[in-house]
């Protein structure tokens, strides 16, 4: 693809946005950088690609500027229905994402993870299992660093690995990944989606490009990747927690198996992976899967799992205060989330204290209560949806309402008693007391490690 003298219309001016306008910049494309918002609010960065000769364009789009354009490149976050049928269709233009424009530079092969749930933890291990097999690894797309700006640094023997939304599928035309994953497909984004079949079809869209040479991973215990297994041209691999397969990954008591030609070896235990929980299993068995699919040697990858402690802000263990474990999963913004990580805990001996609360997203509580009633100690509500969770939660657990995190934390604390583990896993938005799902898990963290040696567990204080 040649990119000199392009007339090219960047959609979005967020962190992909400006990454592509700069990637096409760079490469002698004439760009102009577009986002609704007022250019004022935009970021640093964004703003400076003017000294960069980008167009800045915020508000509507002229009704002129699509005419001139070749090439226009749509960020995950902008609707695909923003571009009017007949420009996306022109013979002479063309509209694609930044995950399309960068496979189109990218050198070497791709490892392209999608889901519902579970993507950012399996790119993350996926990455490491490779890394420390040697191979020369590098890690994008949903997760932080926009491919795009990884497709310079790519080589011939390299491998990419990245997270994929369904966003960044709708608008690929050939990215085609040596090997594709679906973890899930759950009900998800259905503000954006009108139905459930039209969410699943972007996420299959991974698979659209494969050939015989590639490898699909799919879950065999998810109806709608099961039901992709037959009708795909790569190679599908199947993994399981709930059954033995005849040819694939699955769990067998607590070993991991691969079977595969009729020969099983088993590629490491539970008791060998940190990251607690069953979904979990199905992450590393994905992972696995995968690092297998590229290569990797098995020796070294149980080795790498072993010692994974997975990623911030996912069931990420905090610390451990007088026989009490701290937990943070303040990514867990949905119930669906909330219910994973109970689950998760619940499987240990002692209970779990769960702090909950934030901005609701109108989504009942309910789906909570059996696991409530079987492994919850007691429950420390926050945010703006605390008196409505309460409401519906009452006669299930003890609650307490607290009024920041720092007092959730001694609250929670005080109700736990020794070998309980203590659990942020808000089931909601975090934006009526912070910036981001990060920033809330940060001042968890800080609230717990203030806590050690100043409060004490059964003291009210
Ligand atoms: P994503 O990037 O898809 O949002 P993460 O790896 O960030 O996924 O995990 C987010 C949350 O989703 C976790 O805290 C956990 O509760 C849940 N989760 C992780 N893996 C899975 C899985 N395989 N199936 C279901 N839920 C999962």
């Amino acid at each position: 693809m040649d990119l000199e003298g392009k007339k090219s219309l960047v959609l979005g001016a967020g962190k992909s946005g400006v990454a592509s306008a700069e990637f096409l910049a760079e490469r002698g494309a004439v760009v102009a950088l577009h986002d609704k918002k007022p250019i004022e609010s935009w970021s640093g960065a964004a703003k400076a690609l003017k000294e960069r000769k980008v167009g800045l364009i915020d508000g509507n789009l002229p009704s002129w500027l699509l005419d001139q354009i070749d090439l226009v490149v749509i960020s995950p976050g902008v609707p695909t229905n923003s571009i009017p049928a007949r420009y996306v269709d022109r013979k002479d233009g063309e509209v694609i994402g930044e995950v399309e424009l960068a496979y189109r530079f990218t050198k070497g092969r791709i490892v392209g993870i999608t889901g519902s749930n579970g993507k950012t933890t399996t790119t993350t291990l996926i990455g490491e299992l490779l890394k420390s097999s040697g191979i020369e690894t590098r890690i994008g797309g949903n997760i932080g660093t926009p491919l795009i700006s990884l497709a310079e640094s790519s080589s011939e023997n390299g491998w990419t690995v990245c997270e994929l939304s369904s966003f960044q599928l709708e608008t690929i035309k050939e990215f085609r990944p040596t090997v594709g994953i679906c973890l899930n497909v759950t009900p998800n984004h259905l503000d954006r989606y009108d139905f459930f079949s039209d969410y699943a079809a972007a996420k299959h869209r991974l698979f659209m490009n494969q050939t015989a040479d590639d490898v699909a991973i799919l879950n065999a215990d998810d109806e709608i990747t099961a039901s992709w297994a037959s009708g795909l041209k790569a190679n599908v691999v199947l993994f399981s927690v709930k059954k033995e397969l005849e040819e694939g990954l699955f769990l067998r008591g607590r070993d991991l198996v691969c079977r595969a030609n009729g020969k099983e070896k088993v590629l490491t235990t539970r008791e060998e992976i940190f990251l607690r929980g069953l979904h979990n299993v199905e992450n590393v068995l994905a992972a696995f899967a995968a690092g297998l699919a590229c290569g990797a040697s098995p020796d070294s990858m149980r080795e790498t799992v072993r010692n994974f402690k997975g990623v911030e802000h996912r069931i990420e263990f905090v610390a451990e205060i007088d026989n009490v474990r701290f937990y943070n999963d303040s990514k867990a913004t949905s119930v669906d989330a909330t219910l994973k990580a109970l689950e998760a805990l619940s499987e240990g001996d002692g209970k779990t204290v769960l702090i909950l609360g934030g901005r609701g997203k109108n989504a009942p509580y309910a789906p909570l209560i059996p696991l409530i009633e079987k492994s919850v100690r007691a429950l420390v509500l926050i945010g703006e949806d605390a008196e409505n969770i309460e409401s519906q939660l009452k006669d299930h657990a003890e609650i307490s309402l607290a009024d920041s995190m720092e007092d959730a934390v001694k609250k929670g604390f005080a109700a736990a008693e020794s070998g309980d583990a203590i659990l942020l896993a808000p089931a909601c938005a975090s934006f009526d007391m912070f910036q981001s799902f990060e920033e809330r898990g940060a001042v968890f963290k800080e609230s717990v490690l203030r806590l050690n040696g100043k409060a004490s567990r059964g003291a009210q204080n």
